[in-house]
């Protein structure tokens, strides 16, 4: 690699099963189990989990033996229940030797996982790591180089630090640290391609689980590299703080146009929902207009000019009702993904929503007028009021969904 800036059109695109990732395709949502793969009827049970929630790639745990055995019979469980989504063994340590000694694992997994900073150190590392390659090249099965900050290679955050302390002007730490992880990721590359593994059998990652370095890190592997990245902050934590963090990381890359795949590192509640990390890259891709994945509603706050609580619940039916609706919208009316519904509290904002939505209400705000215009595709085309105002939007929404896209429309 000579460091140069490779344009997005010389960008490689790698196929993980049947999911391609890379540019030119949308980016791929991901996301990984948390139950012992050993445990198959656990494992399977999330994998559908996750995958009908929308992951389009599931990663599971192979570290040991047992794990590696259970694959197989996981990849045939999911078969017999149609789901295909691709399965990526996650491994760490002893990788080469789980895929030499199980070769039905290594045949069945749709994509390897490998973390270079720890499958060993100096000789040892480079033949592990070339018995790892060399099974992938062999079986035409792509490969994640993924790099991580808590698990860098010690000799070349050693060497990278060597060479900060000979500059005039040495760099930060962390500037050191991503430098470090930039190299390990490109020098693995490297080493893979030099084995014989194809650049399109290549994506790489490099989490950090801060993000100023994390960010820096993306740039330039996107500047350096031309395989597919996938994105993800590590650890990003629970709750509010690991969504908002998550969110703020990949929207900066995914709006710079950096990013093929993503995964949300959430750590769930005890007994929480393992997919609200699925949830979480839909919602990123969906918010940045990169994809469509569930009707989208537009409600406003509410404030002190709204005299009830007609509004928020109105906007919690709407949002409940697409939600459980969606399912059979998606196969009955293709494109439904794209509907976009307002929920509007006030006439101060409530009819520009509205009719910038394909269909929005404006509910009376305190002192108006009681009636709640109703818009389709920018035109007013009712009025409604008394107690059923809630039924007859949601009976309106449901009819512009067959009537938009059931076929009937003919724009
Ligand atoms: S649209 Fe009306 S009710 Fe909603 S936040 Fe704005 S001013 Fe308040």
């Amino acid at each position: 690699m000579d460091g140069a800036d490779k344009p997005g059109k010389d960008r490689t695109v790698c196929w993980v099963g049947g999911v391609p990732i890379g540019f030119g395709h949308p980016v791929v949502v991901q996301s990984m189990t948390d139950t012992d793969t050993v445990d198959v009827a656990a494992t399977v049970a999330q994998v559908r989990l996750l995958a009908d929630a929308g992951s389009e790639i599931v990663r599971i745990t192979v570290n040991n033996a047992e794990a590696a055995r259970a694959v197989t019979e996981i990849r045939a469980r999911l078969d017999d229940v149609s789901c295909a989504v691709p399965l990526v063994g996650d491994f760490h340590f002893i990788g080469h030797r789980l895929l030499r000694e199980a070769s039905s694992c290594a045949e069945t997994l749709d994509k390897y996982r490998i973390n270079p900073g720890n499958v060993g150190r100096g000789q040892r590392r480079d033949e592990n790591f070339s018995t790892f390659i060399e099974i992938a090249r062999d079986l035409g099965k792509p490969v994640r180089i993924g790099v991580n900050a808590g698990s860098l290679d010690p000799e070349v955050l050693a060497a990278a630090m060597d060479e900060n302390a000979r500059r005039s002007e040495p760099l930060s730490a962390d500037e050191v640290e991503v430098e470090a992880l930039v190299e390990s990721a490109e020098r693995s590359v490297d080493a893979a391609m030099a084995l014989g593994l194809p650049e399109p059998q290549i994506v790489v990652s490099c989490k950090v689980s801060r993000i100023g370095p994390m960010l820096a890190a993306y740039r330039a592997l996107h500047r350096r590299l031309s395989v597919p990245l996938h994105l993800g902050l590590t650890e990003a934590g629970m709750g509010l703080k690991g969504i908002t963090s998550t969110t703020a990381a990949l929207s900066v890359l995914l709006e710079q146009g950096i990013g093929d795949t993503i995964r949300a590192s959430l750590t769930p509640e005890v007994g929480g929902d393992r997919a609200r990390e699925v949830r979480l890259c839909q919602e990123i891709l969906q918010a940045l207009g990169l994809r469509s994945f569930r009707p989208a509603v537009t409600s406003c706050p509410g404030c002190g000019r709204t005299t009830s609580t007609l509004f928020r619940e109105l906007a919690e039916k709407i949002e409940g009702t697409l939600e459980t609706r969606l399912a059979e919208w998606r196969t009955r009316y293709p494109g439904c993904e794209t509907l976009t519904v307002a929920v509007m509290g006030c006439v101060v904002n409530g009819p520009g929503e509205s009719r910038a939505a394909d269909i929005g209400i404006s509910l009376p705000g305190s002192g108006e007028d009681p009636r709640a215009p109703v818009y389709e595709d920018g035109k007013r085309v009712a009025l409604l009021s008394g107690g059923s105002i809630a039924q007859e939007f949601l009976a309106m929404v449901e009819a512009y969904v067959e009537r938009r896209f059931g076929g009937a429309d003919t724009r």
